[in-house]
């Protein structure tokens, strides 16, 4: 599956974080990163991070 988020509206307080540990963190500078690519199985834990994102900055594709 392939995960984009939209910086400019992410807030970086990491609500998909905390839905989504394996996928979703923030480094020491509080900047969000990604897995690149992410295991099939996970592809339920990223729809419910994207739900969860306050302001719909993440879009994933072939989940
Ligand atoms: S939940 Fe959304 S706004 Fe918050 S850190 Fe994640 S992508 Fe950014």
């Amino acid at each position: 599956m392939r995960i984009t988020v939209d910086y400019e509206l992410c807030d970086g307080l990491g609500q998909c974080a905390l839905v989504a540990p394996e996928v979703f963190a923030l480094n020491d500078d509080e900047e969000l990163e990604v897995a690149a690519d992410p295991a099939p199985e996970l592809a339920g834990k990223v729809a419910a991070a994207a739900r969860a994102c306050p302001v719909r900055a993440i879009s994933v594709e072939g989940a």
